[in-house]
């Protein structure tokens, strides 16, 4: 079956095939003749890398044959770069269309220029949500005449908390509209969407439902927390062709990670949000080339990078939203390539994995973090490898040679050897040398058993009443979209804590508290106090009450409706909402290869 075959106009096939695709991929067979149907919704099961934007983009572009003033089709995906790549997809498609124009609007950028280019008649908008819903507010967007809404990366959108403004953009759009949502996994949150705004779609997953791709490998590894760092710089050692993206869970931990590696000499460069526009074109261009080995990212920042050929993808810390690791490890093994996700775990973390391969269907294997000799022993031949590859520019530097060749003189042609290679690695086999072995022993945890009652007697510290922890109400709420991970977020970006620092976490439709580690709570009032959440300034204060502890950050009851909330000061004990899969310390014993 060919491009040709699936009903779309030969403009758009001709455009496609310039593109060098020659034939559509599974969702673009599935999705294409079905979308284009004039009244058509779709829920589409698709991992990123699978070609899903063509799969919307191509029917999308197929409808629009005549200039019209207001827009026919409306993309809403999460993040800036993503809402850049999908336009210029879809501009790319519509090459021999002329009246097919695309506009993406974001945040972040002007947004006078972009009203002006609306202004101008589009038939095609891509939009970041938070900057739709302050458009639709301006009256600068007119949505009477859209025909097709779609929602790409449903899931990530949900995460980072644009479910308000998502409601409120599909209600500013036309009832009889068609609506085709893809999303790599399918948290109820996502189909409550399709539920409220689809009839009787057509769904189509690629995979299973919530599965991962089955060309990655995932691999974990034990290490006790001091050594996460040495653990993540002998997988890169261990691999020294990677081409990967390492990621963080806050900005500061993304930083630091990368300006370590920079400064040992390996070829790395951070991505998150607190750089500029400007800073952050310059490391994806580096990276795209392949001037870096490296990208540290954290999990915002990453959304949308579409290169192709990433060789593994590093959880130094596993994500605090497990969903978040299909969309990590879905940036390797793109395009039918093969690709491995390695996961950093400390002794406590053995849960997380369990949970994760519930959602993407797939075990992990366990794995031993690679020991000295092995790691030296791929380095030397990585670099007998590359000198054997090199070429040698004769000319260039044969003035040279006889120079040389005296020096060497002296020297037998097996010391000479001995000595480039000598000068180029010792560096490396001094720190190895030293080097023990960085796996956690099951003794690590103070012996299973033991380790699990200690745990148990934690989580029942937790509990009671803790002098040691102070409660701090928030500004914020459910209706501003806040939730757990969205709070924890906030709070660690802000201060560098590490999450497990805050306690309990409860979320009220019109604010919210928190509990954290008394001496840190100077620090978190003076840095948090006035941090943004989508646009949004978030207040905190301490409550007068001692703080409950909670009982972890797990379960808990309904949604903290407004009587539990009902003294907004005093610490609000009673609500739940709180972060889902707690910390349940995690017992199992580690199965190793
Ligand atoms: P996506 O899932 O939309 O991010 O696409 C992943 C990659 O596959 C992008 O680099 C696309 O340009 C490429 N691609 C999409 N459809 C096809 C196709 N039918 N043939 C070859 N490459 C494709």
């Amino acid at each position: 079956m060919t491009f040709n075959d699936l009903g779309l106009r030969s403009q758009v096939v001709k455009a496609v095939t310039d593109m060098g695709f020659e034939q559509p991929t599974p969702i673009q067979l599935e999705a294409i003749p079905h979308l284009l149907k004039s009244k058509s919704d779709f829920v589409g099961l698709a991992q990123t890398g699978t070609g899903k934007t063509a799969a919307f983009g191509l029917p999308l572009v197929n409808r629009i044959t005549e200039s019209r003033k207001y827009p026919t089709g409306l993309i809403i995906c999460p993040t800036r770069e993503l809402c850049l790549q999908i336009a210029k997809d879809l501009q790319n498609y519509s090459k021999y269309e002329k009246s097919a124009t695309v506009e993406a609007v974001y945040g972040g950028a002007d947004i006078q220029r972009q009203i002006k280019n609306i202004r101008n008649g589009v038939s095609i908008i891509v939009a970041t949500p938070g900057r739709l819903v302050d458009l639709i507010k301006r009256k600068a967007i007119q949505l009477n005449e859209v025909e097709v809404v779609v929602l790409d990366e449903a899931d990530e959108m949900l995460n980072m908390g644009f479910k308000e403004d998502l409601d409120f953009i599909l209600s500013a759009t036309p009832e009889e509209k068609s609506t085709w949502l893809f999303s790599a996994t399918m948290p109820k949150e996502v189909a409550r969407i399709g539920k409220t705004y689809m009839t009787d779609p057509l769904e189509v997953s690629i995979g299973n439902k919530n599965e991962g791709n089955a060309n990655i490998d995932h691999i974990y590894f034990s290490v006790k927390e001091r050594d996460r760092y040495a653990a993540l710089k002998r997988l890169i050692d261990f691999n020294p062709k990677i081409f990967g993206l390492v990621f963080c869970r806050t900005r500061r931990e993304t930083q630091q990670v990368a300006e370590k590696l920079g400064k040992e000499g390996y070829s790395a460069e951070a991505l998150h949000g607190d750089l500029s526009q400007a800073q952050r074109d310059r490391v994806m261009n580096l990276f795209r080339n392949r001037s870096i080995q490296l990208l540290v990212a954290t999990d915002v920042a990453a959304r949308g990078i579409d290169v192709d050929d990433i060789t593994h993808v590093i959880n130094y810390n596993l994500p605090d939203e497990v969903e978040n690791y299909t969309h990590r490890s879905g940036r390797t093994a793109r395009a039918g390539n093969t690709g491995e996700s390695l996961v950093l775990i400390n002794t406590r973390e053995k849960y997380k994995i369990n949970q994760i391969e519930k959602i993407i269907g797939q075990k992990f294997t366990p794995a031993e973090i690679p020991g000295p000799e092995a790691i030296c022993a791929i380095q030397l031949e990585s670099m007998i490898n590359k000198v054997k590859a090199t070429k040698v520019n004769e000319e260039e530097i044969a003035p040279f040679i006889p120079h040389i060749l005296a020096d060497l003189e002296e020297l037998t042609k097996e010391e000479v050897i001995k000595k480039f290679v000598s000068a180029e690695f010792n560096r490396f086999l001094d720190y190895y040398k030293k080097a023990g072995d960085l796996n956690a022993k099951a003794s690590d945890r103070g012996g299973d058993d033991r380790g699990r009652d200690r745990d148990r007697g934690r989580r029942r510290d937790r509990g009671r009443t803790d002098e040691n922890k102070q409660r701090f109400f928030v500004s914020l709420g459910d209706k501003d979209g806040l939730n757990p991970g969205g709070l924890l977020r906030v709070i660690c970006d802000a201060t560098g804590l590490k999450s497990d620092t805050i306690g309990r976490i409860d979320i009220m439709p019109a604010f919210s508290f928190f509990d954290a580690d008394k001496s840190d709570a100077d620090k978190i009032l003076a840095q948090v106090n006035g941090a943004d959440f989508e646009g949004k300034s978030m207040n905190i204060e301490k409550t007068q009450e001692k703080s409950s502890g909670g009982g972890g950050r797990g379960r808990g009851g309904s949604r903290g409706g407004s009587r539990s909330g009902g003294d907004r000061r005093s610490g609000g004990r009673s609500g739940g909402g709180s972060r889902s899969g707690g910390r349940s310390g995690g017992g199992s014993s580690r199965r190793r290869r």
